[in-house]
């Protein structure tokens, strides 16, 4: 197909701010659409963090625009960096994105509070550069509610009449954050008919994720299998999934083979080279089991993520106390950071366990590299999963995932059985069940030769971007053609 200008909007892209898998997505698959020949930049605000500010930026779009009655100064500017395969762009707005935190006040461990204000002001913003661009996108690709206006701004205010016409597609990386804003805060969006209002409502309230599923040309999931979980749970919005099924599809979110390649990631000290897979594993275990105190010989189980309740963080602590009474003999690592009940439950287990248990709290990206690379099993009890990129990553590192079958995990992970299976996966979260995928996992380990065969086969999955940025690519050309027929 033709070169395309794509456009991506998003609250996080790696490495210039992360805080999930969000982030992961964004930082990678404008990367494998310019290789295809396209041209695709990111837009996202310019936050405070590390990353950001070591970066070199040229100026090149400055405005104002007005929130709330008061006018803001805003500039655009372009990050001078060649290693990331794709043009980034940072929206700064100053008193609302410097920052050093996302979405988390860091001083108090809440969300920011003015998080319509930077939101609507992030959309309003990178629209007013898109509309005096020379050479307009082919596409604007918008992620999650952060962005979920844009399709509404676009093709609904008076402001941004000159984009009215541009192709608008909408990724869903996770539904159950909407950007629920109150009416009275309306004023803060540009104007529009006021018989077009209904976009905006669900429920009597703006929704900003409901708008963009109202109003975007093509919506995507994460996974097929989120998708089809949508029409049934979708924290409120499943009535509207259903209603707008026709432009719905779920595409697999793929991974970034070259950042986290266990041969060269930049976080380890041991590579994985001609001594093979057993021996890359058996050398970071090693490594991180001396540093923490753990017996490398037992099986090492791991959770990476947000102590949330999507995630199942909050069952950890009770399924890792029932292998210990159950005598499964493993030890754990958990990594992660959120809700303080979760983080609290662990350390009254990890008083009980000494030596057998290593919690880490906090968001610490080098410690998750040397923990896919050293953990023999990775943990994903989640009660809802959009698409899941820990057990792809795991998959890369040698790790055996041990998966809720929900969302992509059910897609990405199959139970090892006589058929084969690449995981170990259960079906309900119930205790009993649970403690099962423990103790298959610990028989599992104690089979050498199956285990190091389980790893190897794993190793070839192709969950590249490369696959997966064809699907979108085709997407984009579906609605570019119906776009064509219908000025035709
Ligand atoms: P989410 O719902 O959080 O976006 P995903 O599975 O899509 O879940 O992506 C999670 C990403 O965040 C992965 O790259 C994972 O390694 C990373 N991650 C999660 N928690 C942490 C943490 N505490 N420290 C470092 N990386 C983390």
């Amino acid at each position: 197909m033709n070169p395309l200008r794509i456009f991506h909007l998003s609250t996080e892209c790696y490495p210039a701010a992360k805080a999930g898998g969000l982030g992961d997505v964004v930082g990678a698959l404008p990367k494998y659409q310019n290789r295809a020949g396209h041209f695709a930049a990111v837009l996202m605000p310019k936050y405070s963090t590390e990353w950001i500010l070591q970066q070199s930026t040229e100026m090149v779009f400055t405005a104002s625009l007005v929130l709330n009655g008061k006018v803001r100064s805003f500039s655009i500017v372009r990050v001078v960096q060649e290693s990331l395969g794709f043009e980034l762009f940072l929206v700064d707005l100053p008193g609302l994105f410097d920052r050093n935190g996302i979405y988390i006040d860091p001083k108090t461990g809440k969300g920011f509070t003015d998080e319509a204000e930077r939101n609507i002001g992030f959309q309003i913003a990178a629209l007013e550069w898109l509309k005096v661009l020379d050479f307009k996108p082919d596409v604007i690709h918008c992620h999650d509610h952060h962005t979920g206006l844009i399709p509404f701004l676009v093709t609904e205010t008076f402001r941004f009449q000159e984009l009215r016409s541009i192709p608008t597609v909408l990724t869903i990386h996770n539904a159950g954050y909407q950007g629920i804003i109150g009416w009275e805060r309306a004023g803060l969006i540009p104007a529009f008919q006021p018989e077009r209002a209904g976009l905006l409502d669900w429920d009597g309230h703006i929704n900003s994720l409901g708008c963009g599923l109202k109003s975007a040309w093509r919506v995507t999931t994460v996974s097929p299998g989120y998708m089809r979980e949508l029409g049934r749970s979708a924290g409120g919005l499943e009535r509207l999934f259903r209603f707008e099924i026709n432009k719905c599809s779920g595409i697999l979110n793929g991974i970034d083979t070259e950042l986290w390649d266990p041969a060269h990631d930049a976080f380890l000290e041991h590579h994985l080279d001609e001594r093979g897979l057993d021996a890359f594993k058996a050398r970071n275990k090693e490594q991180l089991c001396t540093l923490l105190r753990l017996d490398s010989s037992k099986p090492l189980f791991a959770f990476i993520g947000r102590f949330a309740m999507e995630k199942g963080a909050d069952l950890l602590a009770d399924w890792i106390s029932n292998g210990f009474w159950e005598g499964v003999q493993a030890n754990y690592i958990v990594l992660g950071s959120g809700d303080h009940r979760v983080r609290d439950s662990l350390m009254a287990l990890l008083d009980r366990h000494k030596g057998q248990m290593h919690l880490e709290i906090g968001y610490d990206e080098a410690f998750a590299r040397r923990l896919y690379a050293a953990a023999d099993f990775l943990l994903m009890p989640s009660r809802s999963e959009p698409c899941g990129l820990n057990q792809l990553y795991a998959y890369r590192y040698g790790t055996i995932p041990i998966v809720h079958a929900v969302g992509g995990l059910r897609d990405t992970v199959s139970d090892y059985g006589a058929q084969g299976g690449t995981g170990i996966s259960f079906e309900s979260l119930e205790a009993w069940e649970m403690l099962a995928a423990l103790k298959k996992a610990e028989a599992m380990f104690s089979k050498t030769s199956l285990l190091s065969a389980l790893r190897a086969k794993n190793r070839t999955l192709d969950y590249s971007w490369e696959r997966s940025s064809l699907e979108y690519e085709a997407l984009y050309a579906e609605i570019i053609e119906q776009d064509i027929h219908s000025h035709a």
